[in-house]
């Protein structure tokens, strides 16, 4: 079954799709269930933006769709969303150190422990190796990082939230974000909740990994993933 829970919409700054283009591509590519996750920044740096919420429900629901936000935090300000007026929140953070190297990897998942934990409102956690992706050579988070990963992964295991696999990165270097062997760590761990999405801000790039993603998860041995229908469910993949 194809799905794809992270998609951009002109909702947000960095998207020129419209909410029609990408149903319509979703239907094209036979992608039956998906979310438009715009994105809320809380930052006090000039990459914040917030969402005209009730607008923005109000195209959701002309298509009867859920509705979706990604809610990114550097913790720089205090957060205040109405988190009850979404279906699905994903919980980001796009602060990277620069230069992007071990370090400045280990600095991210620092603040993402934190942060996650002080916000805690969400269903899933985005792109949780965020900062390979700019990493010049994509270098995977090492060894040093597992503890910290660790943490975090039972996090939300145990408070019963999803782990987002990001598909954006599959083209460019075969791996979602979170990695291969992050994923195994998660499966180790007891983790079974997984949501799956593109991060497209194209509506062309809508899908872009999801069927390579399903591929890696079940050679992993996962067999299920989460969907919204009613309610939340699992669904064989
Ligand atoms: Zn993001
Ligand atoms: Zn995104």
């Amino acid at each position: 079954m194809l799905v794809d829970y992270h998609i951009h919409s002109n909702f947000s700054s960095d998207s020129e799709s419209s909410i029609l283009d990408i149903v319509t591509m979703c239907k094209m590519k036979g992608i039956k269930s998906f979310i438009i996750t715009d994105h809320i920044e809380v930052t006090s740096t000039l990459y914040a933006c917030g969402l005209d919420i009730n607008e923005y429900r109000k195209q959701m629901e002309k298509f009867s769709i859920p509705v979706g936000a990604e809610i990114g935090w550097d913790g720089t300000k205090p957060i205040d969303v109405e988190v009850s007026k979404f279906d699905y929140v994903l919980f980001s953070h796009h602060v990277v150190d620069e230069p992007i190297d071990d370090k400045s990897y280990i600095s991210y998942l620092e603040r993402l422990n934190e942060l996650m934990r002080e916000f805690s409102n969400f269903h899933a956690l985005a792109h949780l190796d965020f900062p390979r992706r700019y990493h010049k050579e994509h270098k995977p988070f090492s060894l040093d990082t597992y503890d910290l990963i660790k943490e975090i992964l039972n996090y939300v295991i145990e408070n019963g939230k999803f782990l987002e696999v990001n598909t954006q990165s599959i083209p460019t270097y075969g791996e979602p974000n979170p990695s291969i062997e992050i994923l195994k760590i998660y499966k180790e761990l007891g983790g079974k909740a997984l949501t799956l999405g593109s991060d497209a801000h194209k509506v062309e790039h809508i899908g872009r990994g999801i069927k390579e993603g399903i591929e890696i998860l079940k050679d992993l041995g996962y067999n299920y993933i989460m969907v919204l229908n009613i309610g939340w469910e699992m669904v064989k993949i």
